[in-house]
């Protein structure tokens, strides 16, 4: 089997380079053909020798994701549904605002964590992707976009890794696809621009500020561990103070930097009066520890089976309020996407949910899908 050069960070592509008897800027010429110009072909990598593009043809390639279907909200927001096999299906979506392009990326076959408001959570887990796999889905992104709206300069300027999965779950798999994306030699984002967004697994948070301190976004969803037990499991093994703890650990490696708090708010769950000043005596007990937090209020994007229903407007706003007025910044994030479903893990849960009944009205939902034939041609929904 030849290798697909997406599996590689540019030590990894050095070493194998160095395995066909090339030097090391060799390497630097093919991971800069590969991510910067999206180019696949060996043939179309002009400078590099022919001895060397011949030795390439027969012992790699460069292989993305197989695209099932590709959605174009009327806001812009894009959203892909690539095929893993084996029946299941991940999702990536592109949001553009004017001063930016963000991809949110997936890191596995659904989630073994098990969160009661995620429908990812509530699929289980299938399998870890491949590192050539998380980076595929931004290599694919970023030059389809690139064609597509006929610009040679970047698209996309920030990832996050919110699409399906729990990255810190995957974590050898994530990092050398974060070094990809931060590398000058890659996708040169910077460090503050690359999100990693996590439920909260302790010991790799702290793994995380050693290896490749990007920016961090915690899952708090609640502010007591009865709570946040219920919502989050994970939170049984690693409980609010530890996390905090680690919040702290981490910042001493992200200088200037700031953790976001994630709180998805949830009807008559977590999101009353009583929980956001809990919050705030949490945040003012562990600021003292250095830890520098916003908070992101995500309004929550119902599913049948979570049996859970999304807070009001209003209901946020009285919330926020409480966390603004106590200093603490605090946005509530934009539904974007939303007549395409581009929201973790929706429509990927149709495609892998392929039995009974369930399974029968998922293969109709998806049937309506639009098939991408032709990268060329974006649809637009109306
Ligand atoms: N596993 C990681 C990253 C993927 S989920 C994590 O949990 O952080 C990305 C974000 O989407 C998380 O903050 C998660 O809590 C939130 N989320 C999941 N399901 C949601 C839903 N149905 N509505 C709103 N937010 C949701
Ligand atoms: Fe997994 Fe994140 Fe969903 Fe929880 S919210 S089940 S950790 S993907």
């Amino acid at each position: 089997m030849t290798a697909n050069l997406l599996d590689y960070d540019l030590e990894g592509l050095a070493l194998y380079c160095d395995q066909l008897g090339e030097k090391r800027y060799r390497a630097i010429q093919l991971f800069r053909w590969i991510h910067q110009k999206g180019i696949a072909h060996f043939d179309d990598m002009t400078d590099l020798a022919k001895s060397l593009r011949d030795k390439l043809a027969v012992s790699a390639h460069v292989k993305s994701l197989e695209v099932i279907s590709q959605h174009i909200s009327s806001d812009g927001t894009i959203k892909w549904l690539f095929n893993v096999g084996a029946g299941n299906a991940i999702e990536t979506v592109f949001i553009p605002e004017s001063d930016r392009g963000t991809l949110c990326v997936s890191s596995q076959a659904g989630c073994a964590v098990g969160c009661r408001f995620c429908s990812t959570g509530h699929q289980g887990f299938s399998r870890n992707l491949k590192m050539g796999e998380i980076v595929g889905q931004l290599w694919f992104a970023e030059h389809f976009l690139r064609n597509h709206l006929h610009r040679n300069d970047r698209v996309i300027s920030n990832v996050v890794m919110m699409g399906m999965g729990e990255p810190l779950q995957n974590y050898d798999e994530l990092v050398p696809a974060l070094r990809v994306m931060l590398d000058d030699h890659g996708y040169g984002l910077s460090r503050r621009r690359v999100t990693v967004s996590t439920s909260g697994v302790v010991p790799m948070m702290d793994r995380l500020a050693l290896d490749c301190p990007v920016a961090l976004a915690v899952s708090l969803h609640a502010p007591s561990d009865d709570l946040r037990s219920n919502l989050v499991p994970l939170n049984r093994k690693y409980p609010i103070a530890e996390l905090m703890e680690s919040c702290s650990r981490y910042l001493v490696h992200a200088p200037r930097d700031f953790i976001t708090f994630e709180y998805c708010m949830l009807d008559g769950v977590n999101d009353q009066v009583q929980h956001a000043k809990q919050l705030v005596s949490l945040v003012q007990k562990h600021a003292s520890d250095g830890v520098w937090c916003k908070f992101n209020l995500i309004p929550f994007n119902p599913f049948s089976a979570s049996g859970l229903l999304r807070s009001s407007a209003e209901q946020v706003q009285v919330f926020a309020g409480i966390l603004t007025d106590a200093g603490i910044v605090t946005t509530v994030r934009k539904t974007r996407g939303d007549d395409i479903d581009a929201a973790c893990g929706q429509l990927a849960g149709d495609v892998k949910d392929r039995t009974g009944v369930a399974g029968r009205m998922a293969r109709q939902r998806t049937m309506m899908l639009k098939p991408v034939s032709s990268f060329n041609h974006v649809t637009k929904e109306s």
